[in-house]
């Protein structure tokens, strides 16, 4: 009898376990219907080589076409999939589409620019992701260096030997390593020094307000200038204005990334600008 009581008030737990597998199968279930019906879409910003003059590469972002909810815009997306891990799921699948597309560009015959795929936290965690990663690249002849990683900087606190392996294991087979919003927290300068980064990108954050704030002028001056002393190469994100863009190419900075220069485009307009059009003309 005891125990018949303990079973029963376990029940109240139970309940909870199953909704919650219940709630995830649901998820999983709209995931695989959201892939097969090709609801999620990857958008592409373009970036900016502000001393060659022109765009080069992007950043590829996933929109999901949900017909329930409409467009999900992925500050709404991201959090969600990273609470339940099918961030994993959803961000290997961009990475495919991604690597898919460059395939498609190179057998179009154009002159393929690299695109940069932002990859959860999360993934350092999962057991073969680098490998995983590596055959997608692979099983797509996806030459070295055209499909690049972000990873935010928040991840790199960590596990920074699990982190340095894992980079590593990227950069022995030449796929670049992008640190995405650089400067939106505790930023550490160690991990540049040891890391393999090749590209730092500068948080939104910092861009924002630094025509009005000479302060801010001198850190991001020093945070180029110590990048690039590293043989890091900057990329400044979140660029709206003129002003902004000019204060920016003043301190040196590689890559421009914000409205300023483009917003993010679906495929198709994407390739218009930068296959189509443009042929290396100075833009800015
Ligand atoms: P992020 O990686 O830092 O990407 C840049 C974000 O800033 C994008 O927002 C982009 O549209 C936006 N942005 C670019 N230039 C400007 C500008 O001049 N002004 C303003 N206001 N915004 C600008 P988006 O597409 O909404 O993505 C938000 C975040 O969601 C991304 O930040 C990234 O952390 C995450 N994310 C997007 N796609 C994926 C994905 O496939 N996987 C994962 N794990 N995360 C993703
Ligand atoms: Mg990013
Ligand atoms: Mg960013
Ligand atoms: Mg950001």
């Amino acid at each position: 009898r005891e125990n018949m009581g303990a079973i029963e008030n376990c029940g109240f737990y139970d309940t909870g376990i199953r909704e919650r597998m219940v709630r995830q199968k649901e998820l999983e279930n709209h995931f695989e219907e959201a892939v097969s019906q090709r609801q999620f879409e990857v958008y592409y910003q373009p970036k900016y080589d502000v001393k060659g003059g022109r765009f080069y590469g992007a950043e590829a972002l996933v929109r999901w076409n949900s017909p329930v909810e409409g467009m999900i815009p992925p500050g709404v997306l991201v959090p969600v999939f990273e609470s339940n891990s099918m961030i994993i799921r959803l961000d290997e699948y961009i990475f495919e589409q991604v690597c898919r597309q460059i395939r498609q560009w190179l057998d179009r015959g154009f002159a393929v620019q690299p695109v940069s795929v932002n990859i959860s936290r999360l993934h350092l965690y999962q057991k073969g992701f680098v490998e995983r990663y590596l055959d997608l690249i692979r099983r797509w002849h996806v030459p070295p260096g055209l499909v690049e990683l972000e990873l935010t900087e928040t991840v790199m606190f960590d596990n920074e030997e699990l982190l340095g392996e894992t980079l590593q294991g990227f950069r022995r087979e030449g796929v670049p390593i992008l640190m995405d919003d650089f400067g939106s927290g505790y930023s550490s300068i160690q991990l540049l020094r040891s890391m393999p980064i090749d590209n730092l990108k500068i948080d939104k954050g910092l861009v924002d307000d630094s025509t009005e704030r000479p302060k801010l002028q001198k850190i991001l001056a020093s945070v180029i200038g110590l990048a690039q002393s590293l043989n890091i190469q900057v990329t400044a994100e979140g660029v709206e204005t003129k002003d902004q863009y000019d204060l920016l190419k003043r301190m040196n900075v590689d890559y421009i990334q914000g409205y300023y220069c483009a917003k993010p485009m679906p495929c198709g307009e994407y390739e218009k600008l930068v296959y189509e059009n443009t042929g290396g003309r100075e833009v800015f």
